[in-house]
């Protein structure tokens, strides 16, 4: 078993999937759709509150289809968080609209309500309206979302809820992905449950979602001989795949428990070493800790995030950084961004740091992981 690379995350089959994917085989309901993607939406939508939701082969189709529905078109704004994957803006740039890049707050690491105002302020002096915000909830946990939405009621923008790593996430008694027009999840590999790839796009209003689901499917009318009558896209997530989505539901709660407990040993084990601080989870928010992360004070501690990771991969262990913010990077060059006094999201990606948070890890591993940090962040002067 040591000689396993320990990984950040990856899938975590519950037991009953193939069962779901064998009823999809044996009733030859492979394509198109099925009983599998009926019941899986069934099943989030149960899971979430939510009104109603579509199954999707993405999360960052499910993104593209909210800001095609919001009628984003070219030059328009998009405001959007920084500090994400950079699946959260890409589809800004399919609909050739001009993202707008916003700081991040340290107590949540997620969209900073203050940045986002002084950006709505700037946007309205112009006299200029942002036509869509996508707020993204990182590694679990629920941006500030009743400030957030406040905010954006007064500017009149609509929230476009990038929920995809922070399924099962609460706020305030709410589920993450509940708080904005859309709400958007994703089943890739790495997610706290997969589909082997796949997303979901969630509203309160059915309508909405009634429109997702026919530009899903390329906008087809109801007429037997192929009508349409607007774009579409072919976006919609197979019934095979939703078999896997039906038994990882099953399983969700135990992995979010599962994912907090790795977090706690984590804290447990590495607290006391000064310099390291763990993201924070705010007040009203319940974090899945999908992703365990930290910040490594280098000045403090004498080494980088960098040598961290480099260190836990001779030793076979999956680490990663915090995600390298859109405004630095090289596809978004030029791209205005609105700051906090100190560039928060700059700060967290270069002192960030994600540790293995695999639901597979053996208490021996989660120990080996600890002890190996341990000897790297206290004993550096060994490695210099
Ligand atoms: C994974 C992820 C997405 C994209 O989801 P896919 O299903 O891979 O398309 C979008 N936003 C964030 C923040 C993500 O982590």
């Amino acid at each position: 078993m040591s000689q396993c690379r320990i990984f950040l995350s990856s899938p975590h089959m519950g037991g009953t999937e193939m069962k779901y994917v064998q009823e999809a085989f044996d009733t030859n309901w492979i394509a198109p759709l099925g009983e599998n993607v009926d019941i899986f939406e069934d099943q989030v939508k149960e899971f979430t509150g939510a009104n109603a939701a579509c199954a999707l082969a993405s999360g960052t189709g499910g993104i593209h289809l909210a800001l095609d529905l919001l009628e984003v078109g070219r030059g328009d704004i998009v405001l959007c968080s920084s500090l994400t994957f950079v699946a959260s803006a890409n589809p800004v740039l399919y609909h050739d609209a001009t993202p707008v890049f916003i700081d991040s707050e340290m107590d949540s690491w997620n969209m900073c309500p203050k940045a986002l105002e002084k950006a709505l302020k700037y946007y309205k002096m112009q006299g200029k309206q942002p036509k869509a915000i996508i707020v993204v909830n990182l590694y679990g946990q629920s941006a500030r979302m009743d400030e957030i939405s406040e905010i954006c009621r007064r500017y009149g923008v609509p929230i476009i809820e990038d929920a995809a790593e922070s399924l099962g996430a609460v706020y305030k008694g709410r589920m993450s992905g509940t708080f904005g027009k859309f709400g958007i999840f994703s089943f890739n590999g790495n997610k706290i449950i997969t589909t082997s790839g796949g997303g979901m796009i969630i509203s309160n209003d059915e309508m909405l979602i009634e429109k997702a689901l026919k530009k899903a499917t390329q906008s087809k009318e109801v007429a037997a001989h192929y009508q349409h009558e607007s774009v579409g896209y072919n976006y919609r997530l197979s019934n095979v795949c939703a078999g896997i989505g039906r038994g990882q539901m099953e399983v969700l709660e135990a992995r979010i428990q599962q994912k907090r407990d790795i977090f706690d040993k984590y804290v447990e084990g590495l607290e006391d070493v000064e310099g390291i601080e763990f993201m924070p989870e705010i007040e009203g928010s319940y974090h899945t800790r999908w992703l365990s992360t930290m910040l490594i004070d280098s000045k403090k501690l004498g080494i980088t995030v960098n040598e961290l990771i480099e260190y836990l991969d001779e030793h076979n262990i999956e680490s990663r950084p915090v995600w390298k913010p859109l405004h630095m990077q090289p596809l978004f060059e030029g791209t205005t961004y609105f700051s906090n006094e100190e560039d928060n999201s700059k700060y967290l990606f270069e002192h960030g740091i994600c540790l293995p948070s695999d639901t597979k890890m053996t208490e021996e591993e989660i120990e080996k992981v600890i002890q190996l940090c341990r000897d790297r962040l206290l004993t550096h002067e060994l490695f210099a």
